[in-house]
């Protein structure tokens, strides 16, 4: 599909003369590359010139080594660039939950995998650290969204809040959490309502269930496929509801990941968990490296 960065460089070095150190010409051609290769990866352009600038600095004057090509060399300068500009937290994986019953929010456009993901984080949370966690979903406008949490729970053996017709998504949010306290949950997780796109009503909605129940972690769920729009939506979620992580779906589809990396340096925001199919234990804690061999191609 994509012509591999490790190869486009080997092409660009053979062309040109062997010297000792990386000389600011070798790089800049080399460079070139890389900007295409990010951008082919679906990486925006105002982060992949900041990105290629970084490597730059990095790159020019080091002196090559003899057991690597220089093509090679500067594929692993972008590398561990990348891995530095994707690390967020040292263990993304590890959530807030201490003093139960501890709140998680999950926010996201429709679509994005928000309550497979709720479910398959519960499903871990409940095998890994032994919790014992509630799952509500606040989907009013979508019975549909509410079953399928439902039956996602039965599915995990997670308790479910039961649905009660003509609530709205506060009034959910506080039944849960004096459910989650009374039935001795560690965890309770409140899956929002998703919209196809973002809205003022799906921001009021979310904020004034985060003012209700503080959450300790708000995850936004991302489709890892939507390139783009995946930083917008990160962007605007981070602005109007405060966002402490991000988890991207679709991860095991052909997309190459460039959207992992114009978040994180858009945002600022960690990535925590990557979503890898639509089974329940189809999820991973983030590993930056894996993104970032998966942006070069
Ligand atoms: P929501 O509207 O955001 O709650 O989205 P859903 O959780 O209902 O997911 C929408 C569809 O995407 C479902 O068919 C899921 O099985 C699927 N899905 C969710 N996460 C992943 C993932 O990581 N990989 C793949 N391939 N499919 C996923």
């Amino acid at each position: 599909m994509f012509e591999n960065l490790s190869e486009r460089l080997s092409g660009v070095f053979d062309r040109l003369t062997k010297q000792g150190a990386l000389s600011e010409d070798d790089v800049k051609t080399a460079l070139r590359e890389v900007r295409v290769a990010l951008l082919e990866a679906d990486v925006s352009l105002p982060v992949a010139r900041d990105f290629v600038k970084a490597v730059q600095a990095k790159a020019t004057g080091q002196a090559v080594t003899k057991s690597i090509t220089p093509g090679q060399q500067v594929v692993k300068i972008v590398h561990d660039e990348l891995v530095h500009v994707l690390t967020g937290d040292e263990d993304p994986g590890k959530l807030k939950i201490d003093n139960p019953p501890a709140p998680i929010l999950m926010v996201g456009l429709q679509g994005s995998g928000k309550t497979t993901t709720t479910a398959k984080l519960a499903k871990r949370l409940k095998e890994r650290e032994n919790k014992r966690v509630l799952m509500a979903s606040l989907d009013v406008n979508r019975p549909a969204a509410m079953e399928q949490l439902q039956i996602l729970g039965a599915q995990i053996g997670v308790d479910t809040l039961p649905i009660v017709k003509g609530e709205d998504p506060v009034t959910i949010a506080k039944r849960a959490k004096t459910q989650a306290a009374m039935g001795g949950y560690d965890v309770y997780m409140l899956d929002t309502a998703g919209r196809l796109h973002i809205d003022a009503e799906l921001i009021a909605q979310a904020a004034a269930v985060r003012d209700v129940a503080q959450p300790r972690e708000t995850l936004l769920v991302v489709d890892g496929l939507t390139g783009q729009d995946a930083v917008n939506v990160a962007t605007e979620f981070d602005d109007k509801i405060g966002v402490s992580g991000v988890v991207l779906t679709r991860m095991d589809g052909d997309g190459r990941g460039g959207a992992a990396l114009s978040m994180r340096a858009v945002t600022g925001k960690p990535i925590r968990f990557v979503g890898l199919g639509e089974k329940m234990d189809a999820i991973e804690t983030f590993e930056p490296s894996r993104i970032a061999g998966r942006i070069l191609g």
